[in-house]
């Protein structure tokens, strides 16, 4: 009942009170709170502030890392281990566009045997299945993975992926990875590549 007071007090563009406020802090009703949210966002900003409609498609959990922490990896041959061919990954391109998504965000582990070939063309794939759609793929550690298994530098690389319209590897990772490596030649191949 007194959500429903709240829910009228936002559609009438009054303010809410301290008691609302609690109200809205103790339900459990995140799905309403989130839509009256965005209302009063859109009403505010218009279109300049957003939710980003994403799939996740994470190609492979093969890693030949094997970081410590990890609960995503496996090793080859280990149950529950998987790659998904192109065409898997077009056919969850094509769910995502039409379930709305405007953005593929594809990550995965470090695949034993991939060659660099074989993510060109994902994102590729990618890209044919809707042209608009956004793609944001790959972690900093894939990039330099990338660059170790084709024997191109990092700005190489991100040169390759930059020609397909790859939009941008996630940018915590870049600031990251950046300052991770030290090496101003790097951070200038990143910079350079990036711009
Ligand atoms: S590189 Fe990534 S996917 Fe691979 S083991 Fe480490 S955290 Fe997991």
């Amino acid at each position: 009942m007194l959500f429903e007071q709240i829910k009228d007090k936002i559609e009438n563009n009054q303010r809410v009170g301290e008691k609302d406020a609690i109200a809205l802090f103790e339900s459990h009703d995140l799905l309403q709170i989130g839509e009256l949210a965005a209302e009063v966002n859109r009403r505010k900003n218009s279109d300049r502030v957003f939710f980003n409609v994403n799939r996740h498609i994470n190609y492979t959990n093969l890693c030949v890392n094997q970081c410590i922490f990890c609960a995503f990896s496996k090793e080859e041959g280990e149950e529950g281990g998987y790659t998904l061919a192109l065409e898997q990954v077009c056919e969850k391109a094509i769910e995502a566009v039409a379930a709305g998504a405007t953005e593929i965000h594809s990550v995965g582990g470090l695949h034993p045997t991939l060659p660099f070939e074989f993510y060109l063309d994902m994102i590729r794939a990618i890209k044919e299945v809707s042209p608009s759609l956004h793609v944001k793929a790959f972690t900093a550690v894939e990039i330099d993975y990338f660059s170790r298994i084709s024997g191109l530098t990092v700005g190489e690389v991100i040169d390759a992926l930059k020609k397909l319209v790859w939009d941008r590897c996630r940018e915590g990772e870049q600031r990251f990875w950046e300052k991770r490596s030290g090496t101003r030649s790097v951070r200038k191949n990143l910079r350079r590549a990036l711009a």
